[in-house]
């Protein structure tokens, strides 16, 4: 059993961390950068080394300086929170040579699954069902184009690397191909060091529909229904609910049991999401990232699990405290992520917290680190923090949304609030009637970037 765990992340997600830890009689390790020095994981935490200048590359993402802090404080995990170091197959490895645990996946799993065309590969051959598209990677313009006239039009161009929206690139057409294809490369070489690219074809409607899975890497796996994360901004969620609007029971037993199965059969160990497009009735498997996603709480709401438990659990070698059949699912819940970032442009927008008035009463979670006086460093992603909501059905849900909306308070910065309270007065979000085009459609025609 592990004494101390050291988190390398800052923001909300540590305090999650550090939150489990507490409960589970486990000492905290925080790590910070020296514009971190007052953040409230520092604070919350039993212990803080700092691990360097403001820079990420020099602070979070420094393996080096994580492991000495381990070193220094004893602790014996490491749990990397989503974003940073979370799914970096070295640093898994770093970690294990240190004789230390990382709680997550394995090296090996974490490289299949980072690499989408190895990712997509491997659940073909497990039996998930992909977007149709390439077999592998596409060496040059021209296959591509033969690809994008075999497959019909439009496709999307998608760097095996890409993450976070970028590296992605539509062609409508013929003519679009060549751009399309330069700028995914380029962007997949410029922004994660790695130039191929693979084509697919561009669903026009479809829902993001993400499977929850979990393992316990000894053959054990679960699936803890869907989330449905359709509202996006730029291929960025902003929106989250579980379970989805216009999913079935039959459906999500099928396709939960297809992901479950899948994991149990690569001893997958930890929390992992399978990302979906959702149109007509099929799903299309996308990627999978192999650690905990920023909208976790949602399927924590509605089955009442902790899932950064369950994660120290696994890592720890100890059985999952549930099984499929314990798992059922109890009302409904809605995340929003709340940014500092200045509508409608979304600029970002980090400053001084001058009043901070948390939302509670029941069915209300509030994940954050802010507090009165807080200064937001420019150095980090805008998210500041999520609203997170349970009703024993969606229209309670989204109802306790727009009253707790009306209760929180953060003065002193501009924030993505305003955006949720106007879309809270769409009759498509009250019906659940979008798909990943939607908000950008809203976005468009009601809050014309100035
Ligand atoms: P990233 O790793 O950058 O997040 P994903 O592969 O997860 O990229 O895709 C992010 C989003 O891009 C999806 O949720 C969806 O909105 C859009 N997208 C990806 N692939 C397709 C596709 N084949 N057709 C239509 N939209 C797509």
């Amino acid at each position: 059993m592990f004494d101390k765990i050291l988190i390398a992340n800052r923001g909300e997600i540590a305090l999650r961390v550090i939150r489990a830890c507490r409960e589970m009689g486990i000492q905290s390790v925080a790590v910070h950068s020296t514009a971190d020095a007052d953040a409230m994981h520092v604070r919350m935490a039993d212990e803080s080394v700092c691990i360097g200048p403001p820079a990420g590359t020099q602070s979070y993402l420094n393996m080096a300086s994580i492991i000495a802090a381990c070193e220094v404080t004893g602790a014996q995990a490491i749990h990397p929170g989503y974003g940073f170091l979370s799914e970096n197959a070295n640093f898994v490895q770093i970690i294990e040579d240190h004789g230390l645990t990382f709680i997550g996946p394995t090296a090996e799993h974490i490289r299949i699954m980072g690499d989408k065309i190895t990712a997509k590969d491997t659940m073909i051959k497990l039996g998930v069902p992909c977007v149709p598209g390439s077999e592998g990677g596409v060496p040059d313009l021209a296959t591509a184009k033969k690809l994008g006239e075999e497959m019909g039009y439009p496709v999307i161009i998608k760097a095996t690397a890409g993450g976070g929206g970028k590296g992605m690139k539509v062609a409508e057409t013929a003519e679009d191909m060549e751009i399309a294809f330069m700028t995914a490369r380029a962007e997949g070489k410029a922004n994660f060091g790695n130039d191929e690219v693979y084509i697919e074809k561009y669903l026009t409607t479809p829902r993001h529909i993400e499977i929850q899975v979990f393992g316990d890497g000894k053959g054990n796996a679960v699936h803890l229904g869907e989330r449905d994360c359709s509202l996006q901004r730029r291929h960025q969620k902003v929106f989250e609910e579980a379970p989805g609007p216009c999913i079935t029971p039959e459906e999500r037993a099928r396709i939960g049991k297809i992901c479950a199965d899948a994991m149990a059969d690569i001893n997958y160990i930890g929390a992992g999401t399978i990302e979906f497009l959702y149109e007509n009735g099929e799903f299309y498997f996308i990627e999978m990232n192999t650690r905990l996603q920023v909208e976790h709480p949602v399927t924590e709401s509605i089955f009442g699990v902790d899932l950064v438990r369950e994660q120290i659990r696994v890592a720890e070698g100890l059985p999952m405290s549930f099984t499929q059949d314990d798992l059922e699912i109890n009302g409904h819940s809605i995340e929003v992520r709340i940014n500092a970032e200045k509508l409608p442009n979304f600029t970002p927008c980090p400053g001084k917290i001058s009043q901070y008035h948390a939302p509670g009463g029941l069915g209300v979670r509030m994940d954050s680190a802010l507090y009165d006086g807080y200064s937001i460093p420019p150095y980090y992603d805008s998210l500041i923090g999520k609203l997170i909501v349970h009703g024993r059905d969606r229209p309670e849900a989204l109802a306790r949304l727009a009253r707790a909306l009306g209760e929180i308070i953060i003065d002193g910065i501009d924030t993505s609030l305003p955006l949720f309270s106007a879309l809270l007065a769409e009759d498509d979000i009250l019906t659940g009637n979008y798909n990943i085009h939607w908000l950008e459609k809203w976005l468009e025609a009601n809050m014309a970037e100035g």
